[in-house]
């Protein structure tokens, strides 16, 4: 793989709600009211104006996206995007790429630089790790090489057995592809 694209992804082990990035996903739930895991997260530590935001906006279809500001976040923005719940044999690998694709064409349009994604849909959505990171690795290179104007992608991952899952599967994609 071309190392300008290799060297515009990050992949760390980290609390997204950390980070100094121009937007960070989130792996929210249709009514985008707020939820347990990355989405709680977020939404203790944005504030609840947050909440007030997302009210307007009146929820979001599985494999769409929406954006609002970051509040108390360090990050400008914060990129609500609903994965799939896994079922075998669906659609949800359509639909986790889209959540990729929809997150990133939502950063082009707002001028985003650098922005970071949690594994969606892979915690109480109970997407398989290594399908979900072989979807948003693949969507995320293919989107990167058309639009340069996004210079970093940071995949956050909170425990070291899905970092590895990534670093492993990003080593053998930069070889090979
Ligand atoms: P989903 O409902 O889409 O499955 P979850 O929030 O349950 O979303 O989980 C998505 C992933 O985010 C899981 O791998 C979980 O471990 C991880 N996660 C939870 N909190 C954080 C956080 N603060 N920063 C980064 N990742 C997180």
């Amino acid at each position: 793989m071309n190392s300008e694209i290799v060297n515009r992804i990050k992949i760390q082990q980290d609390d997204i709600t950390t980070l100094a990035v121009d937007a960070i996903v989130n792996a929210a739930n249709t009514s985008l009211l707020g939820g347990g895991g990355v989405d709680g997260a977020i939404h203790r530590k944005a504030g609840p104006e947050l909440l007030s935001e997302c009210r307007k906006i009146g929820g979001c279809p599985t494999g769409e996206a929406r954006i609002t500001k970051g509040y108390k976040l360090k990050a400008k923005y914060i990129i609500h995007t609903v994965g799939p719940v896994y079922r075998k044999g669906g659609n949800s690998p359509e639909l986790l790429q889209n959540c990729y694709e929809n997150s990133l064409r939502l950063a082009v349009e707002n001028n985003i630089k650098t922005i970071a994604f949690p594994a969606i849909s892979c915690g109480v959505y109970g997407y398989p790790i290594q399908e979900a990171c072989e979807i948003a690795i693949h969507t995320t290179i293919r989107f990167l090489t058309d639009h340069p104007s996004i210079q970093q992608v940071i995949f956050v991952l909170f425990s070291r057995e899905y970092l590895d899952v990534y670093m492993d599967y990003f080593t053998s994609y930069s070889k090979n592809g």
